[in-house]
């Protein structure tokens, strides 16, 4: 077990930020990414801007790598798109020599076991290595490991428009569009066009955004809004009050666009079918709500984890939030209108087989309040305590801007801890 290394699931910004920590703490380490490049999924919306500016978006151990390089530090205030994040920071990290076949590319892991072991196997599971299935190139290899740090993110596995969870037909999820499409790259495509845009996180505010500028120059266009929200101001989160300036200008933007009527808003709408017929996509809502004659769906209703490739270990997931039992009271929606997280590190993410780890926006499961500052505090406590540096995995440090957003909803005592405060993504219905 000495001598193997620790693994680590995706280049993307968790990913590479836990290879840093491997790096500074002299542990072999080696990332496998499935996509041709570093941040591969960041590309898929490298379009948007990030609400947090660069000082949060980039981790500690990586940045002083950096920093004994020509690297020059992009401005801490500056607020980057998902392709600066890739091309200024993500790129020349994952280009340094010391990740030089340290990082597989085109390579997806497929399964996860234990050597010799299935589930069912107690005697010496710990003292066992991890044996990693990956495909590549269209061939199946095993890769061995002391430790797996599962870095993979959410972005892969999109939540369905459909109120009860369920992709119906999985024919749909081809037909619909389940990014944030660039719509200013692809004009033709949307101007004066009828487009339903289906959930309240800040994905669709972003697209309805991007859809008012192209009616402005097409009044033609029309916007339906489908949200599950009884009220859609909920979706506007803290406007002018919210410290992630961006953030809160995001949701005041949404905010005019409603008022003036750019966007017909259905609230309260429970997508249950979509059926295309020669004049569009019928939408209808288990209410028996419908908008007819759609053009284009895009469903902006955030993501889930992948638990297939992990179903040979042992893991401890609650059974809503799908994140790790502890941290779920942190970070459950039902509880909270925004995430109110105190720092968490290895103890919050351990599962039952030891040294497993499920790091990133991926660690949130279902919660859409993730923010990389959180993940980097993640994998520099778990890198810790792989290395046998159990007091510094303890002492977990974050400071986050406060938000000013966050309205807890009544609930058990124990779970109303209030610490920092952040704010991902919030995809969602
Ligand atoms: C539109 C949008 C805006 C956001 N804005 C912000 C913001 O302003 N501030 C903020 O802090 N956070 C923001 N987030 C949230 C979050 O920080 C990002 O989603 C971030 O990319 C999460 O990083 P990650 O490394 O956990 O996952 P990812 O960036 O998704 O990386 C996962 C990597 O794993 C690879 N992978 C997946 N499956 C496998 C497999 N089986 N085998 C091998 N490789 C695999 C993928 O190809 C990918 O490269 C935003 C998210 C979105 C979607």
């Amino acid at each position: 077990m000495k001598n193997l290394p620790t693994l680590v699931i995706g280049a993307g910004p968790i990913g590479l930020a836990a290879a840093a920590h491997l790096y500074e703490r002299n542990e072999d380490f080696l990332v496998v990414e499935k996509g041709e490049r570093a941040g591969s999924n960041l590309l898929e919306w490298g379009h948007v801007q990030l609400f947090s500016p660069w000082q949060f978006n980039m981790n500690s151990a990586a940045k002083k790598i950096l920093h004994n390089t020509d690297w020059i530090e992009p401005e801490a205030d500056k607020l980057p798109t998902g392709k600066e994040i890739v091309e200024e920071y993500l790129e020349p990290l994952s280009k340094l020599p010391l990740f030089n076949g340290k990082i597989l590319y085109h390579t997806e892991v497929t399964a996860i076991t234990r050597k010799n072991k299935d589930k069912m196997k107690s005697t010496d599971r710990d003292e066992s290595p991890f044996v990693i299935y990956v495909k590549s190139k269209g061939q199946t290899k095993k890769l061995e490991a002391k430790a797996v740090i599962d870095a993979s993110g959410t972005w892969n596995n999109p939540n369905p428009p459909f109120a009860d969870g369920v992709w119906q037909d999985e024919d749909l999820k081809h037909r619909n569009i389940t990014t944030i499409p660039n719509i200013q790259a692809e004009i033709e495509k949307y101007k004066n066009k009828h487009i339903a845009v289906i959930g309240s996180g800040h994905s669709a505010l972003n697209t309805l955004n991007d859809l008012a500028q192209v009616k402005e120059l097409y009044p033609e266009t029309t916007i339906s809004w489908i949200v599950r929200k009884q009220q859609v101001q909920e979706a506007f989160g803290g406007e002018e009050s919210d410290a992630l300036e961006a953030r809160g200008a995001l949701g005041t933007k949404t905010h005019k666009i409603v008022d003036n009527g750019v966007v017909n808003v259905f609230t309260g709408f429970h997508v249950e079918e979509i059926e295309q017929g020669v004049k569009g996509f019928t939408v209808s809502s288990t209410n028996g709500a419908v908008v007819h004659e759609v053009d284009e769906i895009i469903v902006n209703t955030g993501a889930r984890p992948d638990f297939s490739f992990l179903s040979e270990l042992r893991l401890k997931v609650d059974p809503a939030v799908e994140s790790t039992p502890q941290l779920a009271p942190l970070i459950d929606p039902n509880l909270h209108s925004c995430g109110t997280v105190r720092p968490h590190g290895e103890e919050e993410l351990r599962h039952p087989e030891h040294n497993f780890y499920i790091a990133g926006v991926k660690s949130y499961g279902r919660a859409p309040t993730f923010l990389m500052t959180t993940g980097y505090e993640q994998v520099r406590s778990i890198v810790a305590y792989i290395s046998g540096d159990v007091e510094a995995a303890k002492k977990v440090e974050l400071k986050l801007t406060e938000t000013g957003v966050c309205k807890v909803n009544p609930a058990p005592k124990q779970l109303q801890i209030i610490g920092v405060s952040d704010c991902g993504d919030g995809s969602s219905g």
